[in-house]
């Protein structure tokens, strides 16, 4: 067997109501002069409290950023000089998964502590040693392997429940996309941790399926606790389990080349990738003979419509539709180095586009009209 190098998972990770007061100890050992980022106003007050805690548990400083766009260089470098000045001997990143994939990159640059606090269930990059790297205007460029997952996650439920409805079901379309990616690229892979890593992916998707509704509806209940910590943490371990060799097909070089595109109301990762894996599936039914993609892709677009994730051209809030800009998207996805190449058949941009026209509009079998706001 050939080697094969993971970061399964951060050091540590604490989880449950009130978590961030019950890691201050934790966060005390590992530095003592941490740089806090984050970025939507939104979340701000949260950082400022997270500000104050620190000092009183005896931190010596802090430094606070607020990162001006999505996960770029522009604010990488900011924050790297930012925190070189000051002799940051810690990152503690709060906020969504841009923040988290910024402020995990900016610790590996320095090769210092990395902490973690999703305030959402938005995607699994509190968890994951990778960064996605964009514009300033949030185009996809590249991912970026990181030498470790974080030291500490630290996973508030009391803080994430507060969280938009829209970014839970955001993340619960990234990681039920987990098991239709990895199930289609490894499902012949010898490798046992790639085998465990797609089984896993699979129970968690049946956990999404049962539960993913009742926790959009309702935070407080024992649903929410199973899907916000699937999307957010077991997602993350799937990846790290698994490797590279079973993180993606279709779905997410779909969303990368969807990036590329000019938006009326930006759309979040998860809503993009499960759109990409409706054509996932599109293309799958095309080049196969068996009936389950075609099966999947109609469950999905009721789960979806449930949970009021786009399902079509129209609902993913494109500035321009015309042919021309969607076949910007798919020259991207099926660019000579995109993982799309792993799918067990071939795939042009032609195919592709096809596949994604067949989304114009709403599918009649949708129950409800998407409402992306
Ligand atoms: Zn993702």
């Amino acid at each position: 067997m050939s080697i094969n190098n993971h970061s399964i998972s951060p050091t540590k990770v604490v989880r449950g109501n009130r978590a961030w007061n019950k890691s201050l100890d934790l966060i005390t050992k590992l530095c003592q002069k941490p740089l806090i980022i984050g970025r939507s106003k939104s979340t701000k007050k949260i950082r400022t409290s997270f500000k104050k805690d620190l000092l009183l548990h005896g931190i010596q400083s802090v430094v606070s950023l607020e990162l001006d766009h999505d996960c770029c260089e522009l604010d990488i470098q900011n924050a790297y000089l930012i925190s070189k000045q000051n002799n940051c001997d810690g990152i503690i990143a709060a906020g969504g998964g841009k923040v988290l994939d910024a402020g995990k990159l900016i610790a590996d640059l320095l090769g210092i502590k990395c902490i973690t606090v999703p305030l959402s269930a938005s995607t699994c990059a509190g968890w994951t040693a990778l960064s996605n790297i964009y514009t300033p205007d949030g185009k996809f460029i590249k991912d970026v392997t990181l030498k470790s997952c974080p030291n500490l996650l630290i996973f508030d439920h009391t803080i994430v429940r507060d969280a938009p409805p829209r970014t839970l079901a955001s993340g619960i379309a990234d990681a039920v996309a987990k098991w239709y990616e990895s199930s289609l690229t490894s499902s012949t892979s010898q490798d046992g941790f790639v085998q465990q890593a797609v089984q896993m992916a699979r129970v968690l998707r049946d956990q999404l399926f049962l539960n993913g509704y009742q926790a959009f509806q309702d935070p407080l209940s024992h649903s929410w606790e199973i899907v916000a910590e699937g999307c957010a943490l077991t997602a993350g371990i799937i990846g790290g389990l698994g490797g590279a060799k079973c993180r993606t097909a279709a779905a997410h070089p779909i969303h990368n080349g969807l990036t590329q595109l000019a938006y009326t109301n930006k759309p979040l990762h998860g809503e993009l990738v499960g759109f990409g894996l409706l054509v996932q599936l599109d293309i799958e039914e095309k080049n196969s003979n068996s009936q389950l993609p075609k099966q999947a892709k109609s469950q999905l677009i009721d789960f979806f419509s449930q949970l009021n994730l786009p399902i079509s051209i129209e609902s993913i809030c494109l500035r321009n539709t015309t042919p021309n800009e969607i076949n910007k998207a798919c020259k991207f996805a099926c660019n000579d180095n995109s993982d799309i190449h792993q799918l067990p058949f071939q795939i042009n941009e032609k195919d592709l586009f096809e596949s994604m026209q067949s989304f114009q509009s709403l599918p009649t079998s949708s129950k409800l009209g998407v409402n992306n706001t």
